[in-house]
């Protein structure tokens, strides 16, 4: 079957979907109409389907004996975010809304899993294909959820596919990298723990302001002094909390913040560094230094073969002048959690727009996106699974 023609003709369809589920977004674990809607049609076109993580969807659509099982990934949830597109399919929902996009990947994996089973119908496609629609993508739980449900294992699927759309790209853009693509994502926590006193008599105290100030500065030494300059790292604060009046030396004082890297390598020196300079730091303005740091989710990494996949099936769907190399992200993806597991490859689709507005970044209250990306994204997903079946 020709995906990228039969996706020109879904084309219209895919974009029905996408925007009724662009009207109605649900919340991380709360995607309940978005999944039972994916599950009506996987169901109606002959895939056996179960619930798993919750609200997440798992689609088996049985091969020939012996064919391998090859799996595509979608996320479905949206965001607490009051859209602002003025699109007349805009968020029905007060304060909710896909301003990730995850309703253009729900709306090509559903056209991919058509698409694939009418292969499987007309005889040009024998595999096996695992549709997985995971829940809670943007709170990093949901691949975790739905591969303790067995999403990979049962059936044992070989591959993963997946993509992100990707606004800084122009659409129907398939941009691709072998490797590293996005980071791995740790969440850090400093808490200080002073003596607090009067803000009048501050030598009677151990200050945890003065101390967190220069934790906060020190560990920006980390990245540019400790970490190899042609490696990628990222230590940033988002939080300090700390006092409740301006003249009290408080007892302690708590920061938070994220921890990007790619290499595992880069990830534990990154971590080992935070410890000893967190710590001594402190301790050299007389307090004491509580350093955690939660390993949220691993680098998304496109190992060679899969890539290979991927990129025979973007060059029989837009050609090769239709693929760009992607300049990797320190944003980070659950889709990594699979590629723990088994080889995988995720792929950005462009959805870029500057004609139609679509230039807003990831989570704005603008985000737009070229809705004529939809049938790429379908067809690249489809073909890598023929690909990566065949062989
Ligand atoms: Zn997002
Ligand atoms: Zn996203």
């Amino acid at each position: 079957m020709n995906f990228a023609a039969r996706a020109a003709e879904l084309s219209g369809w895919m974009v029905d979907v996408r925007r009724d589920l662009h009207r109605n977004p649900e919340l991380s674990f709360r995607e309940e109409r978005t999944g039972g809607i994916v599950a009506a049609f996987l169901e109606e076109w002959g895939y056996r389907v179960r619930r798993v993580g919750g609200t997440g969807v798992h689609g088996f659509l049985e091969g020939t004996p012996g064919a391998p099982v090859i799996a595509i990934r979608a996320d479905m949830d949206a965001l607490p975010v009051q859209e602002n597109t003025g699109l007349e399919f805009a968020s029905t929902c007060p304060g909710i809304m896909h301003a990730c996009g995850h309703d253009i990947h729900a709306a090509c994996a559903l056209g991919a899993a058509r698409m694939l089973a009418e292969a499987k119908k007309d005889g040009s496609f024998a595999g096996g294909v695992v549709m997985l629609f995971q829940p809670a993508e943007e709170i990093n739980k949901g691949a975790e959820a739905i591969l303790r449900d067995g999403a990979l294992a049962d059936p044992p699927a070989a591959m993963i596919f997946g993509l992100h759309n990707h606004p800084a790209y122009p659409a129907r853009s398939v941009v691709l990298k072998e490797g590293p693509l996005m980071a791995a994502v740790d969440t850090l926590k400093v808490r200080i723990l002073g003596v607090g006193s009067h803000g009048a008599i501050p030598h009677r105290s151990a200050d945890p302001v003065v101390a967190a100030a220069s934790v906060v500065m020190n560990l920006q030494t980390i990245v540019s002094r400790n970490v190899d300059p042609l490696e990628a790292a990222v230590i940033s604060f988002g939080t300090v909390h700390g006092g409740v009046a301006n003249n009290v030396i408080p007892e302690d004082v708590e920061l938070t913040g994220t921890v990007r890297s790619f290499r595992p390598e880069v990830r534990d020196a990154l971590h080992a560094r935070i410890e000893t300079v967190a710590a001594s730091v402190a301790t050299g303005l007389g307090c004491r230094a509580e350093v955690n740091i939660r390993r949220d989710l691993p680098a998304v990494t496109n190992d060679a073969i899969s890539y290979a996949c991927c990129f025979r099936a973007a060059s029989d769907v837009v050609g090769a002048g239709g693929i760009i190399q992607a300049t990797p992200s320190m944003g980070g993806e659950d889709f990594a959690l699979y590629q723990n597991r088994i080889p995988g490859c995720l792929f950005w689709l462009g959805v870029g727009n500057e004609g139609i507005g679509a230039v807003h970044p990831w989570h704005s209250p603008k985000f737009v996106a070229d809705e004529s990306a939809i049938p790429v994204g379908a067809a690249v997903l489809a073909q890598s699974v023929v690909v990566a079946t065949n062989g």
